[in-house]
């Protein structure tokens, strides 16, 4: 009884959590409560059931807690993504193995084997996703998916089997199940990445649901709730925020090998001090960030070069901040945040892309994807449909990046051969450095 109280204390404070979530001011707080409420529930947990086994749980939770330890100091934030790829994989591949335990021991019916299989399915999908975001995967297999429709009415007959025969067919069962993961993930790349992270991670969490149903267990049912809602909503609000509907996200049409070429042109290429110099005679300079500035460290530098424009040259600047700029939803605002970039002038796509076209200087830092035009026009290109940050409007447009390759989606740019472009070729951090030594 206790214990039940405590858990809806727990569950009570995680919700309090994500509402501060919701404002970089009260962010902090929210992830002090959350803690606080993980705290609570896991000692509660573990004084509960400690009589199990009491040397098991010690040695999982510290084998567990260390590796996580070691993770987490070790991890890049411009790797957090597949971080969260491999952590989603993880929670899945636990409640399978949690569901495989209560088959072993009681009469299997459709629940067990669904929560099994949705587990499942979220571990071999996430471990594609970690493939691809990490760089170890290039290739969008679009047939597969046609694949998968056929693992799905042999999944449909397995599982049938495997209930009716009491655990026969397992191991068909499992090669399946991981099968359809992987065949439903490999089409899906590019742009679409994110929203599939966040559609795994709600599959991990409804997963636990129907553990904590099984097992009659109400942390499990809180806290799987939590997970596979916000999950959820979160794809829901990134499909839309990308103008594609979910459907078309995880069936995804056929790719052209080749995309029209929108390259025509050269490519007009800058020095530091030539962006120092227009930079400091502009009035309004909207600066965009993307996956290069997390790659380069650039923050810092960036600030520096924000504070001199607009403490020594008077210049209104502001950033702005696509919503899938970077590897993760949230990726820039947080360094950003780290940089302490004050919040009033981080400003989302919605809030600013119509000020592109009253704007001097558009400051691209290592985005590309986000602005690349071809997402309005190109029917066959992986970003159609993608609503992008109008830097084309400004006056002048700098592009900071190390050369004039592609970003995430592998598509070329062909606003890097504008008239109104500058390329300022070299690593983010370094340039901006550069700038900034030119405007002391
Ligand atoms: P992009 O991946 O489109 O472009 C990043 C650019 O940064 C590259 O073109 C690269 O060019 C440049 N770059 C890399 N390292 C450096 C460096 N050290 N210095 C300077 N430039 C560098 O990033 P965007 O942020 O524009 O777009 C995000 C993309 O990632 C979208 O396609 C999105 O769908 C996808 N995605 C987003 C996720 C999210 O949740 N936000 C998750 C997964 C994928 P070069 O090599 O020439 O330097």
């Amino acid at each position: 009884m206790i214990s039940s109280l405590i858990y809806l204390l727990s569950a009570f404070l995680i919700v309090i959590s994500i509402d501060c979530m919701s404002s970089p001011y009260r962010a902090v707080r929210g992830y002090y409560i959350s803690a606080v409420a993980m705290g609570l529930a896991l000692i509660t947990c573990i004084a509960t059931n400690i009589n199990y086994n009491a040397h098991l749980i010690t040695a999982a939770l510290l084998a567990g807690g260390g590796i996580g330890i070691w993770f987490a100091l070790r991890v890049e934030l411009s790797a957090l993504p597949q971080m969260v790829a491999l952590l989603n994989g993880i929670g899945g591949l636990s409640s399978s193995l949690l569901m495989w335990c209560v088959a072993t021991h009681s009469h299997i019916n459709f629940i067990i084997v669904l929560c099994f299989v949705i587990g499942l399915i979220t571990f071999s999908g996430s471990m594609v996703a970690f493939a691809k975001l990490h760089g170890w995967m290039h290739r969008n297999l679009s047939w597969t998916k046609w694949l998968s429709l056929i693992l799905f009415v042999l999944l449909c007959f397995v599982t049938w089997f495997y209930i009716e025969n009491d655990g026969a067919g397992f191991h068909a069962l499992v090669t399946i199940v991981l099968l359809l993961g992987i065949c439903l993930t490999m089409p899906i790349g590019g742009a679409d990445m994110p929203v599939v992270i966040s559609l795994l991670n709600s599959f991990s969490g409804w997963a636990v649901v129907l553990v904590g149903l099984l097992s009659g267990d109400l942390l499990l049912i809180i806290t799987g709730t939590l997970v596979g809602t916000s999950g959820t909503i979160l794809s829901y609000i990134m499909s839309k925020a990308m103008n594609r509907p979910l459907l078309k996200i995880i069936w995804p049409k056929k790719i052209q090998k080749k995309q029209e070429d929108n390259t025509d042109g050269i490519a007009k290429k800058g020095s530091p001090e030539e962006a120092a110099f227009i930079m400091s005679n502009a009035r309004k300079i909207i600066i965009v960030p993307g996956f290069g500035m997390a790659a380069a460290h650039a923050q810092q530098a960036l600030k520096s070069m924000t504070d001199i424009l607009s403490k020594k040259y008077g210049v209104d600047v502001k950033y702005a901040i696509h919503p899938v700029a970077g590897r993760m939803p949230g990726h820039m605002n947080v360094l950003l945040a780290e940089a302490q970039v004050p919040y009033e002038n981080v400003y989302s796509m919605a809030d600013i892309n119509s000020e592109f076209a009253s704007a001097d200087v558009a400051y691209v830092i290592g985005a590309n994807d986000v602005t690349n035009p071809v997402a309005k026009t190109e029917v066959n290109s992986p970003l159609y449909g993608m609503p992008i940050l109008d830097v084309e409007k400004a006056k002048t447009i700098f592009f900071v990046k190390r050369s004039l390759g592609t970003g995430y989606s592998g598509v070329d740019n062909p606003l890097f051969y504008a008239p109104n472009t500058i390329m300022l070729l070299g690593d983010a951090k370094t340039i901006t450095e550069e700038i900034v030594k030119d405007m002391e």
